[in-house]
């Protein structure tokens, strides 16, 4: 997996002081600690499994993919448009320097038609046997205030983000059945991760179908949970804060926005999506064995609450 690291020599102006929520709100950027993604060993925790990641040739999925491989897994990376990122992708996963990576290829379909969703999983079948992980990740995000927003607008954000995550949690959960547990792979029957958001639980005005379409997720996600818990099957979801990637690079790639973002992220510093593919691949390994139903947010103690961080 790749990592990111950077010095740790910006000191606090005030370090020894007292660190006051006031102080902490007042800091700027380039006074806070640089950005230190500590280095992790890579473990064979998915040697043998087969996960399909869908959205994969960008951002948060392609993280996930290259991790997964990293990890041992046999990884599909899901894409839809242009065929190159998704290649680079399969080319970046299968050059990690792991010993025990796992083989990638890439697969062209559309989350949101059910036909295409069928033809990727068979095609996986046919690839790899069977499949062990789904990671449902591809989301995209199409705002207006309300009286603006289409109805093209609404059904194409639920259609993608919620009917893509069922229709493919659908078929991934015939397999895990129709297989069963090989103790020799996984004590579980599969491991379903919905990439979800802290809009899950965080209303966001001027984005009504994107946070109606994670708050729908969390529910499904774990009506899931609750309906082949039984199966040994686990289905849980990530919800990512604020994560470096194409689709909010208006909220960090200007420094004036960036200091904006950091106001909502009490540790002060944009997510990486290597943040979030580290813990998906912890998740879908047996070390997670006792987990299902649940959502772990990953995003800085965005979900703290940070407008009460100087007393309410
Ligand atoms: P991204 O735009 O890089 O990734 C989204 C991917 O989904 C793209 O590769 C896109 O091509 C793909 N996609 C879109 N429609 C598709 C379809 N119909 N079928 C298949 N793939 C399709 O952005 P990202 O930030 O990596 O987003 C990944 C997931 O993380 C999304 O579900 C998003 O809602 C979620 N998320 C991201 C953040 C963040 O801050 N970046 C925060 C919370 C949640």
């Amino acid at each position: 997996m790749s990592q990111t690291s950077a010095p740790n020599s910006t000191p606090y102006p005030d370090a020894g002081k007292p660190m006051t929520s006031a102080r902490v709100r007042d800091l700027m950027p380039d006074q806070l600690p640089n950005i230190v993604m500590p280095e992790c060993e890579v473990r064979p925790v998915l040697k043998g499994q087969k996960a399909i990641i869908t959205g994969a040739s960008s951002g948060i999925g392609r993280a996930i993919a290259i991790g997964m491989c990293a990890a041992g897994a046999d990884v599909m990376i899901n894409f839809v448009g242009d065929d190159a990122p998704a290649l680079a992708a399969v080319e970046e996963a299968t050059h990690c320097g792991c010993s025990n990576r796992g083989r990638a290829i890439a697969h062209c379909a559309d989350v949101s038609d059910e036909s295409q969703v069928t033809e990727m999983f068979r095609a996986a079948r046919e690839e790899f046997g069977t499949v062990d992980i789904l990671i449902n990740n591809a989301g995209l995000q199409q705002d207006a205030a309300i009286e603006d927003m289409t109805l093209a607008q609404w059904n194409k954000v639920i259609g993608v983000n919620l009917t893509g995550q069922f229709l493919c949690a659908r078929e991934a959960i015939r397999e895990f059945k129709r297989r069963g547990v090989r103790r020799e792979i996984s004590c579980a029957a599969g491991k379903i991760i919905c990439i979800s958001s802290v809009h899950e639980v965080i209303p966001w005005a001027g984005h009504i179908n994107y946070a109606a379409s994670k708050g729908g997720v969390m529910l499904m996600m774990k009506s899931i949970a609750q309906e082949v818990a039984p199966y040994r099957i686990r289905v849980n979801s990530i919800g990512p804060g604020a994560i470096r990637t194409p689709i909010n690079r208006a909220a960090w790639e200007a420094p004036e926005a960036y200091r904006d973002l950091l106001k909502l992220i009490p540790y002060k510093r944009i997510g990486e999506p290597e943040d979030i593919a580290r813990a998906a691949v912890w998740l879908a390994s047996d070390e997670a064995d006792y987990i299902t139903g649940t959502t772990l947010f990953i995003d800085g103690g965005m979900t703290l609450y940070p407008g009460f961080e100087a007393g309410g």
